[in-house]
């Protein structure tokens, strides 16, 4: 599913990058573009690594502390079970969430899972909260910009009629009319795309299977976005360091300090994006124009809610310099950092207090 899809020889070339971080101990996990700095000095036992590719991207469990329980049997099931999901979430073929896009563009109503009718449901809540910013109903102009195939990249922008055309035929998640679990929707042009916070359901449900499990400290990490748990060395010991990436240089260019139980998400214009005629365009497109937005370069969201993270993290991004601060507060988000275009930094407060720049952010400031 291109929920955050990065072809693959991409992702390793950047994963091969060794980034240049003051003071980095030690290199676990390398994402796009949160990465854990530094662990395990203290521990008497390696980390353990277990990685498979799921949800168009790839997944990577670092297991310090594993508890009772074996950590490749817990890696395994939650592996079957994002495979599940990403069959059923692809928009494309035959899976649940495509066949409904067709009947809902067709008029009709159908019968979907309790647990897609209320991912549905969450999605028409953070609509809301986010004033249509978050908008997972425009999976019709998501596939008109191209970003919608795992494999391939779209090479030039669409005709901006049709982006006009689709963007006035306003699909929205409140069209959407679940009755239990019938979906239906008062507009055709409604076409569902779960990219914008499908990785934080999952990241929520890696968690619970982590914790079910007895596992006592572990980051799950889907292609840079990330959750952890517990702490590096023990209840008692210091909090998981998280390096975030410039989307452009892949540099780290900030690292945030978290305890057990935070979700890590950054949306940023670092993925599926193309150039063309000196025009860069990415897959975060604005409901409001039908194109990508762009006074930002990368947004970073840490959340206890994975989910609420992950719809923020691309909602702020669409809010941008202007718009970004208010949003943050409405959606109840306290932890935001945003990195310009000019290679500058805006902070919440909180955010500021756990965050250490490196040097090559030439500006920051706090809100
Ligand atoms: P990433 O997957 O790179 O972490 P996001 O979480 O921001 O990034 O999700 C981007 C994906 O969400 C796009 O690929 C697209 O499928 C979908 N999308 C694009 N724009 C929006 C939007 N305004 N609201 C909701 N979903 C969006
Ligand atoms: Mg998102």
């Amino acid at each position: 599913m291109p929920l955050n899809a990065v072809p693959l020889n991409r992702f390793h070339n950047r994963a091969l990058a060794a980034p240049r971080v003051r003071g980095l101990l030690r290199l676990l996990a390398i994402g796009i573009p949160a990465v854990i700095l530094a662990v395990g000095c203290a521990q008497e036992r390696a980390p353990e690594h277990y990685r498979f590719f799921a949800l168009g991207t790839e997944i990577e469990l670092t297991v310090v502390e594993p508890g009772r329980n074996d950590p490749g049997y817990v890696a395994d099931h939650i592996h079957r079970r994002l495979q599940v999901m990403e069959e059923a979430w692809h928009p494309d073929g035959n899976g649940e969430l495509a066949r409904l896009n067709r009947r809902l563009a067709a008029g009709e109503s159908m019968e979907v899972s309790p647990e897609l009718a209320s991912l549905l449901e969450r999605g028409q809540s953070l609509e809301t909260a986010s004033e249509g910013l978050f908008n997972p109903a425009i999976g019709g102009l998501v596939r008109l910009w191209g970003f919608v195939t795992d494999t391939t990249r779209p090479r030039s922008p669409p005709d901006e009629e049709a982006v006009r055309a689709k963007t006035a035929s306003a699909p929205r998640m409140a069209d959407l009319v679940i009755d239990g679990t019938r979906v239906g929707a008062a507009n055709p042009a409604v076409e569902i795309n779960l990219g914008g916070y499908a990785k934080g359901y999952a990241a929520a449900h890696a968690l619970d299977q982590l914790r079910e499990a007895g596992i006592e400290a572990a980051v799950f990490n889907l292609g840079g976005d990330l959750v952890t748990l517990g702490r590096p060395d023990g209840p008692r010991g210091r909090l998981w360091r998280i390096g975030v990436r410039d989307p452009r240089s892949g540099e780290v260019v900030a690292s945030i300090q978290v305890d057990g139980g935070s979700a890590v998400f950054t949306s940023g214009d670092y993925e599926r994006g193309f150039e063309h005629d000196g025009e860069f365009y990415h897959h975060i497109l604005d409901p409001r124009t039908g194109f990508p937005a762009g006074s930002v370069r990368s947004v970073t969201v840490v959340h206890d809610d994975p989910v609420l993270a992950d719809a923020a993290a691309t909602a702020l991004f669409v809010a941008g310099e202007e718009g970004w601060e208010g949003l943050a507060r409405r959606l109840g988000v306290e932890d935001v950092l945003i990195i310009g275009h000019r290679g500058n930094a805006w902070m919440t407060a909180s955010m500021a207090d756990r965050t250490m720049l490196e040097e090559s952010i030439t500006e920051a400031v706090i809100r």
